[in-house]
């Protein structure tokens, strides 16, 4: 039998654009596998985001309507202070088990970084990394963290199955230089955000009120 397939990709999503909607969907086809996009409360190293965490959900689930291949996740929301990964890989893991594959999806900006990430060498005892690349400039490891992958590297998805966790993996993925920041931006000073953001959230002003007070 095969095994489990669980994806993950956190962000603030504050709010939610059609570059972070693309790149899950690009990993789900290449994991063949539904992507669990979960909202940090508290995102740890930023600042406080603009809209609340129950209102980024909102605008996550009104993303996500009509299809099932990105699914929502609020596990984060409900835990107190920094949404720390290892915290959410922790808990997901007392949930399924040690079975399930389970692969954190990161970018690969944020993956160079990873060793200043909290408990960052315990994350591949409960995870495989799946590093979103595009092309171009992805950053580069310190010596620490090439280290840590050396021997962990796969070449496609199938590797990934074999094990529950460990691997880091490569994802191709489509450069969109869209950023939450540049929609807040053009929502704060009264601009169109058409073609930025999906069609769910330009049909429902409501939802987008708090970045354009
Ligand atoms: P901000 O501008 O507020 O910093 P952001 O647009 O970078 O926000 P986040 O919620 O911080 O969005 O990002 C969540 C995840 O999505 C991160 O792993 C980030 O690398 C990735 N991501 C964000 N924008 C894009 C994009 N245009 N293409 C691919 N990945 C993206």
């Amino acid at each position: 039998m095969s095994r489990q397939r669980l994806v993950l990709f956190g962000g603030t999503f504050d709010p939610v654009h059609i570059g972070h909607l693309r790149v899950a969907l690009e990993a789900s086809e290449f994991l063949q596998a539904p992507v669990r996009m979960i909202p940090a409360r508290e995102p740890p190293h930023r600042a406080p985001t603009r809209a609340g965490a129950d209102q980024r959900a909102a605008l996550l689930r009104a993303a996500l309507k009509g299809q099932d291949r990105l699914q929502l996740d609020t596990r984060e929301l409900g835990r107190d202070g920094p949404s720390y990964s290892v915290d959410t890989l922790r808990d997901l893991r007392d949930e399924v088990g040690p079975e399930p594959a389970v692969v954190l999806l990161i970018g690969a900006d944020a993956f160079a970084g990873l060793d200043r990430w909290h408990r960052w060498r315990e994350m591949f005892e409960l995870a495989h990394i799946g590093v979103l690349t595009r092309p171009g400039n992805n950053g580069a490891a310190s010596p620490d963290l090439q280290t840590a992958i050396a021997g962990r590297k796969v070449k496609d998805a199938a590797a990934l199955w074999e094990q529950a966790s460990g691997g880091v993996v490569d994802i191709p993925v489509t450069a969109l230089d869209i950023s939450a920041s540049q929609v807040r931006e053009l929502l704060a000073t009264g601009r169109c955000v058409r073609y930025l953001l999906p069609e769910p959230l330009i049909e429902s002003p409501d939802l987008l009120a708090v970045y354009r007070d």
